[in-house]
C-alpha cells in the first residue's frame, strides 16, 4: 500500500516537474515574442511578400495587395495591444513624475 502511495507520489512529482518546466519554457517564449513585437511591430506581408502588389485569383492581373492594402507590411499578432499597454505605462510614469515635481515645488514655496 505504502509502495503504491510512494509510486503515485513519484508520478505526481514527475508530472509536476514536467509542467513547471513547460510553464517556464512557454513563459520564456511569450516574453521573447513580446520583446520581438515591441522591437518590430510590423511583419512583411505574407501574400505580396512586401511588394505591395499581388495577382488577382481569377484574372491573374497585378493589383494592389488586398491583405496589406498596398502597405507591404502588416502588424504582428498583439502588436497594437502591446504598444497601447506600453504607451499607457509610459504616460502613467510621466504623470507620476509631473505630480511629484509639482509637490516638490509646492514644498519649496
Ligand atoms: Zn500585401
Amino acid at each position: 500500500m505504502s509502495a503504491l502511495a510512494a509510486g503515485i507520489g513519484h508520478v505526481l512529482l514527475v508530472i509536476g516537474g514536467l509542467l513547471a518546466r513547460h510553464l517556464l519554457a512557454s513563459a520564456a517564449l511569450i516574453a521573447a515574442y513580446c520583446l520581438r513585437v515591441l522591437i518590430s511591430p510590423h511583419k512583411r506581408c505574407g501574400r505580396c511578400k512586401g511588394t505591395r502588389v499581388a495577382r488577382h485569383l481569377l484574372t491573374r492581373r497585378l493589383r494592389r495587395c488586398g491583405r496589406c492594402k498596398g502597405y507591404g507590411k502588416h502588424q504582428r499578432l498583439g502588436a497594437r495591444a502591446l504598444h497601447r499597454l506600453r504607451w499607457h505605462v509610459t504616460s502613467e510614469i510621466a504623470a507620476l513624475r509631473e505630480r511629484r515635481s509639482a509637490a516638490r515645488e509646492e514644498e519649496q514655496a
